[in-house]
């Protein structure tokens, strides 16, 4: 088991959502968090105040990761900050659901650029200090939708199985070094994204969840804890918390 206090890790999108939830659970067991986020400053800020109460420590910083020199920043304020960096979870996302043959060239880049790109900018800037801590951890928040395809989400399923494609290469080059690079494959999860489905569409989901109801944002979280905490020889996987909706 890896010691955690006194770690640190940068969130993107750790404001709202799945990206908050584990923000607050690295905080609650003693890592260092900085809550990136792309525009809603006051969610952010919210994420700080509830994890400082709580007797963590943590810190919003604005950056587009889907930039590269945003991205860049991003890391330099972390070192800056805590003088290293051990974990990063890549989470930021966005949906601009259409079938295909609505979808614009904009949505496709778009979804691309924060979803895949994204993935890219952050690793490229993080890799030589997360390789420095003797735990480092690389984890990529994809999706069900990335492994079974998602009706009217070429854009986002392309993206969520490019990340999957470049997790498992990129452990293969890392797995010496004791870095490990994972994804998670979270099926269909209670936050805004998913409360933005039309209620009708919403119904017909649950009733094909084995489980029969969304997931929570923390049990997304505690699977990233998981490869933190415990997971020194899982890498190169996708680790599915999606209620049995796809094996
Ligand atoms: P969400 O509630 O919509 O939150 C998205 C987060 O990403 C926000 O913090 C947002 O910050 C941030 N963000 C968006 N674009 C960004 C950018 N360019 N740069 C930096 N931050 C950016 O989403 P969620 O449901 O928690 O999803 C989180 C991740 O899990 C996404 O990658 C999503 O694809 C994946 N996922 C979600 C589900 C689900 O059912 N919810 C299922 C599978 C996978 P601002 O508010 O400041 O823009």
């Amino acid at each position: 088991m890896v010691k955690l206090n006194g770690r640190v890790a940068i969130v993107t999108g750790g404001s709202r959502g799945i990206g908050a939830a584990i923000a607050k659970e690295l905080a609650a067991n003693g890592v260092k968090v900085v809550i990136n986020y792309n525009s809603n400053n006051e969610a952010a800020d919210a994420v700080v105040q509830e994890i400082e109460q709580a007797g963590g420590e943590a810190f919003a910083a604005q950056a587009d990761v889907s930039d590269a020199a945003q991205a860049r920043v991003l890391v330099e304020e972390t070192i800056n900050k805590y003088g290293k960096l051990d974990i990063l979870v890549n989470n930021a996302g966005i949906t601009r659901d259409r079938t295909f043959r609505k979808i614009t060239e904009d949505d496709w880049n778009q979804v691309i650029q924060v979803n895949l790109n994204s993935v890219y900018n952050m690793t490229t800037a993080a890799l030589s200090h997360i390789q420095e801590s003797d735990a480092g951890r690389i984890i990529n928040i994809s999706s069900i939708i990335g492994q079974a395809g998602g009706f009217g989400q070429t854009n986002y399923s392309a993206a969520k199985a490019g990340m999957i494609g470049f997790t498992k290469s990129l452990a293969l080059e890392l797995a010496k070094s004791g870095t490990t690079v994972n994804a998670i494959c979270p099926g269909f999860i209670d936050t805004e994204m998913v409360q933005a489905i039309p209620d009708e569409i919403r119904a017909q989901i649950v009733a094909k969840i084995p489980a029969r109801r969304f997931g929570m944002p923390e049990e997304i979280a505690r699977g990233v804890l998981y490869l933190c905490r415990d997971g020194e020889y899982i890498t190169g996987q996708q680790l599915n918390i999606n209620g049995g909706l796809y094996m």
